[in-house]
């Protein structure tokens, strides 16, 4: 095998202009070039992995089928490639320096000082090494979270310099920047642009590539003004305007040849190009027209006036995926469980849609409210869908308003409550009490057995399934004859822990709750069944 090039990817002006869709895309354009590609995110913050961070702090966690804790890019990078990405492929400042600081403690640097430079960059170059050889990828595209100019993430660009000092020709710079176009002036400003690319300058790096986010497409006017004051060929600064879907990004950066351009910096050559899967996806999400109203119970929205659907990335993209693949045009409502408690009311605007899903959560905040609302589709046979948490509460509800156990509760919420239903895993109890919350919930791939003659077994068309998780607490066993005789089935269960996976309501339309996330694992090109399962049911 050859070896490895790196792509490092860097922010510049400002946060939130689609640096990981940005990477994701580029990594899809070189797969279908015939390369084997991967991508890594990191991010700068000193937690040791994503699973700390509060979903409208940081956005949604997503979990890797090997169990990690990480950010939501690499669900990005998950849904472009169509491949599962190992927990190789995230690293934090924390997770970096505790490595550094373990190996000192073992005396693993014989009695050296250890410093920044070499020794944490040398952490983060073999940690990128390591990736390329686990993935046998032959690109690898590092995205560099945060802004160039910030102190956090100078440490990865150094990291980067080095590398491409030891590896010429292997490593490639790309800054992702933005270009306003102010109003009161109705002209697109590279300024901004050009005091980025002199912030990476100083840090000793050159961008081969700008990709010029903006509101609208780059001109040749300024292409070429970029390209004076950056230091750069016009041909390297790609327009990347904003576009109605994330997945047209790739469609998009091949107008401007990005795949080739990066291969000839690189000396390689198209191997293959094989875009018709992914273009004829991208076609379906224009001609999808008839709308399927998708409603969201849940809490994580709210930074100050502003809704925040990143929490729930991975809840929307599968929603998508499942929607335009049945020709269908996604309409999705953001409900505030918080709403119903303080105005029962209002849980009558549940029968505006056409499916209702309550995702993950954790705490006692909204929780009532979400057991009202699964109480309200329940009883109004509206399609449901729940979510890790969604499950748990639909058992609540079933519990207390079917089988008649009033008391019923998760011990998340009430820890000492008379009836259980939802319990702390065995295992989780030593973790709660020694507050060893990081790292140590029940993460990533297990096997599930589906039953025979349920939904689930339908969808999904086969027996065994792996689905991803992240949770403390399950259905207690205990209370199982009860919920089955009341009429919930049991459709899916970890035969080996005796877990119940995914419950079901056989006498509603569609009432189906998991304790995994599918959402996780959910494709443009491969959308996830039970999705497919909703989205169907709420069409009829
Ligand atoms: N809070 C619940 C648990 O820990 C559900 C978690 C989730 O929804 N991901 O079990």
């Amino acid at each position: 095998m050859q070896k490895p090039k790196f792509i490092f990817i860097a922010g510049g002006v400002m946060s939130g202009i689609g640096k990981g869709v940005t990477v994701a895309s580029t990594a899809r354009i070189l797969k279908d070039y015939g390369f084997r590609v991967t991508a890594v995110k990191i991010d700068p913050y000193l937690n040791v992995d994503a699973g700390t961070m509060n979903p409208t702090e940081h956005g949604e966690v997503f979990v890797t089928d090997d169990g990690l804790e990480c950010d939501q890019d690499i669900g990005n990078y998950e849904r472009f490639l169509d491949e599962d990405i190992l927990r190789t492929n995230y690293m934090t400042t924390g997770s970096v320096y505790q490595s550094v600081i373990n190996r000192e403690r073992a005396l693993g640097y014989k009695g050296k000082c250890v410093e920044t430079i070499p020794h944490v960059t040398d952490e983060i170059k073999n940690r990128l090494l390591l990736v390329a050889k686990k993935n046998k990828a032959e690109i690898v595209l590092v995205e560099i979270g945060g802004t160039v100019g910030e102190y956090q993430n100078l440490v990865f660009l150094e990291a980067g310099r080095i590398m491409k000092l030891e590896m010429p020709g292997d490593i490639l710079f790309m800054l992702v920047s933005y270009f306003p176009v102010p109003k009161m002036l109705g002209e697109m400003k590279t300024k901004p642009t050009q005091y980025a690319v002199r912030t990476l300058n100083s840090a000793g790096v050159q961008p081969d590539f700008i990709i010029a986010r903006s509101s609208v497409a780059l001109d040749d006017v300024r292409k070429k003004k970029v390209s004076t004051f950056c230091n750069m060929s016009p041909g390297d600064v790609i327009s990347a305007p904003d576009i109605a879907s994330i997945y047209e990004i790739p469609i998009n950066f091949e107008k401007d040849n990005l795949g080739k351009k990066i291969l000839e910096k690189f000396n390689l050559k198209p191997r293959t190009k094989n875009v018709s899967q992914w273009t004829k996806m991208a076609g379906k999400i224009k001609t999808a027209k008839t709308p399927v109203k998708i409603g969201i119970v849940g809490k994580y929205f709210g930074t100050g006036d502003f809704t925040l659907s990143d929490s729930y990335l991975s809840v929307i993209e599968a929603i998508k995926h499942a929607a335009w693949s049945l020709n269908r045009k996604p309409e999705i409502t953001w409900l505030d469980a918080e709403s119903y408690e303080k105005e029962p009311v209002k849980l009558s605007e549940l029968k505006e849609f056409d499916g209702v899903i309550v995702p993950g959560g954790f705490g006692k905040r909204g929780v009532e409210g979400k057991i009202m609302a699964i109480n309200y589709v329940r009883e109004n046979n509206i399609p449901f869908l729940g979510l890790c948490y969604g499950l748990q509460l639909a058992v609540v509800e079933f519990a207390r308003n079917v089988c008649k156990l009033k008391e019923a509760n998760t011990t998340e919420i009430e820890p000492d409550t008379s009836q259980p239903v939802i319990c702390t895993m065995a295992e989780q109890m030593a973790n709660i009490a020694g507050k060893k919350m990081g790292g140590t919930m029940r993460l990533g791939a297990y096997g599930c057995k589906l039953a025979e003659g349920s939904l689930s077994r339908k969808l999904y068309s086969e027996e065994k399934i792996s689905e991803r998780h992240r949770h403390r607490y399950e259905v207690n066993n205990r209370y199982r004859s009860v919920l089955i005789k009341k009429g919930m089935l049991i459709a899916g269960e970890n035969t080996k822990q005796k877990l119940v996976e995914i419950i079901e309501i056989p006498q509603n339309k569609f009432f189906v709750a998991t304790q995994f996330h599918p959402e996780l694992k959910s494709r443009p090109l491969n959308p996830h069944p039970l999705f497919l399962g909703l989205i169907k049911a709420s069409i009829n």
